[in-house]
């Protein structure tokens, strides 16, 4: 890979936050540091680029960050980035401070704007996988899934011992717009039941059918967990027992944003940092349009197209799991 001399470095975060990201942002900077390379710290994303909201980082800058959820650089989702017109404001902004290269923590649709930008106005982008919902083709980890599904099993735990003092059923929506893993991974960590999520059709028929089953054998059930993007959420599903078992109790828990926060765990510290490293190692050597992930605990350096045209494959196995620690 042909070395490139890179002198100034644009980091950022976009789209939704995830825990962690605050740990990607304090490697970025201090690798860069380490080799000479200024740093700046963009706002918000590809709308600070727009806005000029700039600033220089220094070392000082991403001092006690590590632990502390969100992002100091704030995120946001920008129209204006969708246009032409948009993104040539961005590039001038970048241009006048000499930024010749970037660093952008986000989801799959930040790297659809990092690819864009790159074709057009020639500015090496370099994308870290951070959201919660663990839905990036090419890594086995995302930045704040770890924190997001820990989470999401703490609550759990604790309506399952009011679920369990009641005879109740509970429907928990997890987050999770198209992707099921929060769901899957949350489930099975808390002995759910039934784990309903927007890559598998629900079979109605089947989990009612189910559902009664157990009831006939006295087997409590206290706990089914529905993906966001789950047809309806856990409302519609609440909905529909209520009509077909009327004889039970049930109630709808909605977990909602208490996921995105909170100080990030070890495991999302370790690859933000790791990732964060990596990044600024690319931009060194020469590389572009690559995302950094983690493959069998390896750093792997994937095309952003790639992150952009797959979706993650949930495992199969993974549901029949489910089905068979369930019964
Ligand atoms: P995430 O990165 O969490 O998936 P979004 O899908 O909302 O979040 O994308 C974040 C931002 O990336 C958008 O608000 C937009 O500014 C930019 N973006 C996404 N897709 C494109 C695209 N095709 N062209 C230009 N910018 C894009």
């Amino acid at each position: 890979m042909a070395e490139k001399k890179v002198t100034r470095i644009g980091v950022m975060c976009s789209g939704g936050d995830s825990p962690g990201m605050n740990a990607g942002i304090r490697a970025v900077v201090r690798t860069a540091l380490y080799h000479g390379i200024e740093v700046y710290g963009i706002v918000r994303g590809y709308s600070g680029m727009i806005e000029d909201d700039i600033y220089q980082m220094q070392s000082r800058s991403v001092a006690n960050i590590i632990q502390i959820g969100g992002t100091i650089l704030k995120t946001a989702r920008s129209k204006e980035f969708f246009t032409k017109e948009g993104r040539e404001k961005a590039y001038s902004n970048l241009k006048k401070r000499g930024i010749d290269g970037l660093v952008i923590l986000g989801g799959d649709g930040s790297f659809r704007g990092a690819q864009t930008f790159s074709n057009e106005f020639d500015i090496p982008c370099i994308g870290l996988p951070g959201t919660i919902d663990k839905d990036i083709a090419g890594t086995d980890f995302t930045i704040g899934f770890d924190t997001a599904v820990n989470t999401a099993v703490q609550a759990i735990d604790k309506i399952r011992d009011t679920a369990e003092s009641h005879d109740r059923l509970f429907i928990i929506e997890v987050m999770g717009r198209d992707a099921g893993y929060i769901a899957l991974h949350s489930g099975i960590a808390t002995g759910a039941e039934n784990i309903l999520i927007p890559e598998k059709k629900t079979d109605i028929d089947n989990l009612i059918a189910s559902l009664q089953e157990k009831e006939k054998r006295k087997k409590l059930v206290n706990l089914i967990i529905v993906a966001e993007g789950e047809k309806g959420g856990a409302d519609y599903i609440d909905k529909i027992i209520k009509e077909k078992i009327p004889g039970l109790d049930t109630r709808v828990c909605i977990l909602g944003h208490i996921q995105r926060g909170g100080s990030p765990t070890c495991f999302d510290r370790l690859i933000a940092s790791r990732m964060g490293y990596h990044a600024v190692e690319c931009l060194m050597e020469g590389r572009f349009n690559v995302f950094v992930g983690i493959v069998n605990n390896r750093i792997n350096y994937i095309p952003l197209n790639e992150a952009v045209k797959k979706k993650q494959r949930i495992n199969e196995e993974w549901m029949k799991i489910v089905k068979i620690l369930s019964s």
